[in-house]
């Protein structure tokens, strides 16, 4: 049988599609944060940043710290390319009918882009902020059904919480708080873990400008930077985030969402 040309495109789509699919799909769990290989804009060398390692997050709840100091493991298959200055900035625990549009109002004045890890049971209330997000080209992020720690539950109810949160390629653990078990159930999920390189604390509230000089502090290419559009009030941040993306657009750098 001799199939016309057009056909022959036809299948060959299918195929590559096909390829496609296979290759976004991760092919080990993810046990960190993620894995970023930076060009620079003049350097053929490719410059492998591993900016997760250093961070020492504090316990949001009881203030206790992470302990994991060493180089997370990393999976091959999702590198984060950036021509130079980029910066990731997520939002987690929202959508939040106050706090998500102000942050989004400040993301497009800036022409940002950012992620959103957001609470199932607050995008089920709020389907329209999610959607508001999406329309103006940010991602969103599963950051589970509603907000526990992890590690302390049962594998049945971490399935739960995963499975029950927003369709995504990026699970993000609230707290911090994972192991190699909720890892691999995101990975069951297809859903990589996210962490992050920057903690401004903002949920502490510590003042807009104690926020802001965390976000210039942590500034460098491909850094991931966490923030809150929601759990709280979120004045400090909406305020911290508008000054601190005045100041890192003069100095070169432009702002994108994660591959979620
Ligand atoms: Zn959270």
């Amino acid at each position: 049988m001799t199939l016309p040309p057009g056909k022959l495109f036809l299948i060959a789509a299918i195929l590559f599609g096909a390829a496609l699919a296979q290759a976004a799909t991760p092919a080990t769990p993810p046990a960190a944060a993620h894995h970023l290989v930076a060009s620079g804009p003049a350097g053929p060398a490719p410059l492998k940043i591993s900016t997760a390692s250093k961070v020492v997050a504090k316990h949001r709840s009881t203030g206790r710290k992470n302990q994991r100091t060493t180089t997370p493991a990393v999976a091959d298959d999702w590198t984060l390319t950036n021509d130079g200055k980029v910066l990731y900035l997520t939002f987690d625990d929202g959508p939040q009918v106050t706090y998500t549009p102000q942050v989004l109002r400040v993301l497009a004045r800036h022409h940002a882009k950012a992620t959103f890890f957001v609470l199932g049971r607050e995008a089920a209330a709020h389907p329209e902020l999610v959607e508001l997000a999406r329309s103006q080209g940010h991602h969103i992020g599963n950051h589970t059904w509603d907000h526990p720690m992890l590690t302390h539950l049962t594998p049945k109810r971490v399935r739960e919480e995963i499975f029950s949160g927003v369709k995504s390629k990026c699970f993000r653990p609230p707290y911090r708080d994972t192991n190699a078990a909720v890892a691999a159930v995101a990975a069951a999920n297809h859903q990589r873990q996210i962490l992050w390189d920057v903690d401004t604390n903002d949920w502490e509230k510590p003042g807009a400008a104690a926020i802001q000089h965390e976000i210039l502090r942590g500034a460098r290419p491909g850094a991931i930077i966490l923030m809150h559009d929601g759990g709280g009030t979120r004045t400090q941040t909406v305020a911290a985030l508008d000054r601190a993306l005045t100041v890192l657009s003069a100095r070169g750098y432009t702002f994108r969402s994660l591959p979620c």
